[in-house]
């Protein structure tokens, strides 16, 4: 079956800093992907690569098995609006906006029309556990809260792949190890997704830990394997 993701030898050079350094990867459908290793060994730069925000100074980038290193900016735009969902450490929701409009925000690109964008919203909002706090808006809600809403509006437009940077960063332990429940949780329902996170304890617990270091894939390892 063709990989969600592939990285093929994939290098990122900024002036006198080689962020990545011939990354290869691929992910499949269905998986569950944590990304740790230290400040600066090139998480961001990689996640932000594979969500087409950033493009490769060498190698290619298959979604779904098209090459986007050939897209204009406006293909861009649409494939990420449909293919992907993204999860920040600061949320970066709109303020004076509620739940379900920040939400549906995140079908504005995926081509639905605006009368199915509330509906779609709720519902995502339900399967996050939010359902009482649809009309809140970000500043009456927990910082744990205001993650879910994120997830949810990552989630809305039923993306091949959901792309997560420190998701649990910004929040205590408590509240990350349930943003961190609820993605296992998505992903058990079917949802592909990496996520980047800092914290060994949740990393172990994932089915595919991958290690990075100076802009390289230092380890790949799955749960129950030996390797
Ligand atoms: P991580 O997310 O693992 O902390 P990053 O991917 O943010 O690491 O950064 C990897 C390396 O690339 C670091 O040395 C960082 O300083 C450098 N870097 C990242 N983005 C830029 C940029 N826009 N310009 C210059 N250097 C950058
Ligand atoms: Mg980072």
């Amino acid at each position: 079956m063709t990989p969600v993701l592939e990285l093929r030898d994939v290098s990122k050079r900024y002036p006198g800093v080689t962020a990545l350094d011939s990354v290869s990867l691929e992910i499949e459908t269905g998986e569950l992907v944590a990304i740790v290793g230290p400040s600066g060994s090139g998480k961001s730069t990689m996640l932000n690569i594979i969500g087409t925000l950033d493009l490769p100074s060498e190698g290619s980038v298959f979604l779904g098995g098209l090459d986007v290193t050939t897209l204009s900016d406006r293909r861009l735009s649409a494939l990420r609006g449909r293919w992907l969902g993204f999860v920040f450490q600061q949320f970066h929701l709109t303020d004076g906006l509620s739940a379900t409009q920040n939400v549906a925000t995140g079908l504005l690109y995926a081509g639905v029309p605006r009368r199915q964008r509330r509906a779609l919203a709720l519902e995502a909002l339900d399967r996050v556990g939010l359902s009482h706090r649809v009309d809140h808006q970000p500043q009456q809600l927990s910082g744990g809260e205001r993650q879910r809403v994120a997830i949810a509006r990552a989630v809305v437009n039923n993306p091949a792949l959901v792309l997560a940077d420190e998701p649990t960063g910004a929040l205590d332990t408590a509240n990350g190890q349930a943003v961190l429940e609820l993605l296992r949780r998505l992903n058990s329902d079917g949802t592909t997704i990496a996520v980047i996170t800092h914290d060994r304890d949740i990393a172990a617990g994932l089915p595919r830990r991958i290690e990075m270091r100076d802009g390289r894939l230092v380890a790949d390892t799955r749960a129950g394997s030996l390797v």
